[in-house]
C-alpha cells in the first residue's frame, strides 16, 4: 500500500478541460463541467429530501447524476476520436464491475458505450440492458467451459487468460463456427501502483499470461502462429493507483508484442488491441483529473503506431466513467461525543463503502455535510468522525474530518461513489441495499428522479438468507435420531 497523496499517479498537466473555475486546495483546477456537477449534486440532495426519497423511513440513498454520466461518456469518445486515424474501429466497453446496474448500462449503450463483463452475472446484466454481442467483451480469469461455449455461441469477444483456457477455446473452435473475436490477455509485468489490490501488472499478478516469465513470450507468439483465428491482444495494467506513465508502458508493451507477432507471421493477424481500463480517479477534490483527453494524448505520444489506423481499439474504462457521478447520502441518526471527539452516527458505513472502511488509507472518501433540509451545512469546521450503522467500531466512513458540526437529522454525502461503492453492497449486519436513483434537471428548474434500483425489502433479506429453508438444518439426521433409529 502506498501513501494517499499519490492516488492519482503522475498526472500530466497540460491544462486540458479547464474552463472557467477556480483552484481547489490541492491545486487541481475545477473546470466548468466540474462546477456544474457539484451544483447538480447540491440540488439533488435537497430535492431528494424535499421529495421524500431521503427521510426518517429511508435514511440512505444512492444518487446518480445522469447528465454527468452522459458528459463523461461523450468526453471518452471525443478523447479517442481526436487521436485515432479516421476510420479506426473503436469500442469503448464499460467495465460492468464498476457499476453493475442495468439502467446505467442502458444509458451508456445510448451513449455508444459497450460492456466488458467478467462473470455470468455481468453478462446477464449486459444482455438485460440490451447490449449487442458485438458491443460486449468477456474477460474473466475463471471462465467455465459452459461460459466459454455460451460466449462463442453468442459471438461475444473473448480474451483467453491462460494456456488452459486457450485449450478449451481450441476445442470449441474446432467443433463449431463462431463470430467471436478472440484474443489472449497478457500481463506486461511493468509493475504495480500505490494500491496492491488493484495492480494487475505486477510480476505475480493472477491475470493473463505473464509475458516476462521464462518462455512465455515465445509461447504467446507460437499460440498466434498456430491459430489464425486469434486476432486480438489484451492488456489491462491495473486500476486506481497506477500512474499514467505505467499504464502507457503496459499499452506500449502490448503494442510491441502485437507488432512482433504480426511481423513473424508475415501478415496483420492481430487486427485489434484491447488496452483495458484503469484511468485513476481524483478522490481528493471535485476536479476531474486526469482526463481522458490527457490519457489519449499521452498514449498517442508514447505509442504513436497504436492510433495510425492499422489496429482497431477496445478500451475498458470503469471507475473513471462513473465514480464522480455517484453520491451516497445518509441521515445522521444520532450526534454524540466520545473521548472528546464528536461522532455522527449515520446510515452509511461498511455496507456501501466496504473498501474505505476496511482500507481507509488506500480508499479515503470525501464527505459533504448537508442540513436537515438537504442544504449545504454552514458553520465553522470541527474535527469529527462520521460513523456507519454496523456493529463494529471500525465502521467509520471518515475519521477526524473537518466539517460543520453535524447534528441529529442532518445528512452526510460520500461523494465520488458512483463506481465500486453503493453498487457493491456488502451484507454485513443484514443491512438493506439502499435504493439508487438517477437524477437530471427537469424543465421547471427542479430535479427529476428515476428509480435505478429499489431499496431492498426485509422480505428480500429474509429470502436471500435462507428464509425458504428455515427448518432445513433441524431435519437432517441428528445423533439423537440415529441412536433411536431401528437397525
Ligand atoms: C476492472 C477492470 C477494468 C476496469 O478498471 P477501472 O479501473 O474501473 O477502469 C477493465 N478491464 C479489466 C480486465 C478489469 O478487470
Amino acid at each position: 500500500m502506498g501513501s494517499d497523496d499519490d492516488m492519482t499517479g503522475d498526472v500530466v498537466d497540460n491544462g486540458v478541460g479547464s474552463g472557467a473555475g477556480g483552484e481547489t486546495g490541492d491545486g487541481f483546477e475545477i473546470s466548468a463541467y466540474d462546477a456544474g456537477r457539484t451544483a447538480r449534486r447540491d440540488e439533488a440532495v435537497r430535492a431528494a429530501v424535499e421529495q421524500g426519497l431521503l427521510g426518517p423511513g429511508s435514511p440512505i440513498v444512492g444518487l446518480l447524476d445522469v447528465t454527468g454520466i452522459r458528459e463523461s461518456a461523450a468526453a471518452l469518445r471525443a478523447a479517442f476520436d481526436a487521436v485515432v486515424a479516421p476510420g479506426t474501429r473503436v469500442l469503448h466497453a464499460f467495465a460492468v464491475k464498476a457499476t453493475p446496474l442495468v439502467p446505467v448500462l442502458r444509458l451508456l449503450r445510448e451513449e455508444g458505450i459497450g460492456a466488458e463483463v467478467a462473470s455470468p452475472g455481468e453478462l446477464a446484466l449486459a444482455r438485460a440492458a440490451g447490449l449487442r454481442p458485438g458491443m460486449t467483451v468477456l474477460d474473466s480469469p475463471a471462465k467455465t467451459p459452459a461460459e466459454l461455449r455460451e460466449a462463442l455461441a453468442m459471438g461475444i469477444a473473448v480474451n483467453a487468460d491462460n494456456p488452459q483456457e486457450l485449450a478449451r477455446i481450441d476445442g470449441l473452435v474446432r467443433s463449431a463456427t463462431s463470430r467471436s473475436p478472440l484474443g489472449i490477455r497478457v500481463n506486461p509485468q511493468v509493475g504495480g501502483g500505490s494500491i496492491e489490490a488493484t495492480s494487475t501488472a505486477t510480476a505475480t499478478s493472477k491475470f493473463g499470461v505473464a509475458l516476462r516469465d521464462e518462455g512465455a513470450r515465445e509461447w504467446v507468439v507460437r499460440a498466434y502462429q498456430d491459430r489464425p483465428w486469434l486476432t486480438r491482444l489484451h492488456a489491462h495494467t491495473g486500476s486506481q493507483g497506477i500512474p499514467l506513465s505505467l499504464m502507457a508502458r503496459g499499452v506500449a508493451e502490448a503494442y510491441a508484442l502485437a507488432e512482433e507477432i504480426n511481423r513473424r507471421i508475415g501478415r496483420r493477424q492481430i487486427d485489434t488491441l484491447d488496452i483495458g481500463g484503469g484511468l485513476p480517479v481524483n478522490f481528493t477534490s471535485d476536479a476531474t483529473t486526469p482526463t481522458y483527453a490527457q490519457y489519449a494524448r499521452l498514449l498517442s505520444e508514447a505509442v504513436p503506431g497504436l492510433f495510425d489506423g492499422r489496429y482497431g481499439l477496445v478500451t475498458e474504462f470503469g471507475r473513471s466513467l462513473l465514480a464522480k457521478h455517484g453520491t451516497v447520502v445518509a441521515r445522521v441518526e444520532y450526534a454524540k461525543s466520545a473521548g472528546g471527539r464528536p461522532v455522527a452516527v449515520t446510515h452509511a458505513g461498511v455496507q456501501v463503502a466496504t473498501r474505505t472502511v476496511y482500507a481507509p488509507g488506500s480508499w479515503p472518501l470525501r464527505i459533504a455535510a448537508y442540513d436537515d433540509k438537504g442544504r449545504p451545512k454552514e458553520g465553522p469546521a470541527v474535527l469529527q468522525d462520521v460513523a456507519g450503522p454496523a456493529c463494529f467500531s471500525g465502521d467509520l466512513l471518515a475519521e477526524g474530518c473537518a466539517l460543520p458540526l453535524l447534528e441529529q437529522g442532518d445528512h452526510v454525502a460520500a461523494v465520488d461513489t458512483g463506481a465500486y461503492y453503493f453498487a457493491h453492497h456488502y451484507a454485513y449486519n443484514s443491512l438493506a441495499r439502499p435504493g439508487v436513483y438517477g437524477f437530471a434537471p427537469d424543465d421547471a428548474g427542479g430535479i427529476a428522479f428515476a428509480t435505478v434500483r429499489e431499496p431492498q425489502s426485509l422480505d428480500e433479506i429474509v429470502a436471500e438468507s435462507g428464509g425458504a429453508h428455515a427448518a432445513s438444518l433441524t431435519t437432517l439426521p441428528s445423533p439423537e435420531s440415529q441412536r433411536r433409529a431401528p437397525t
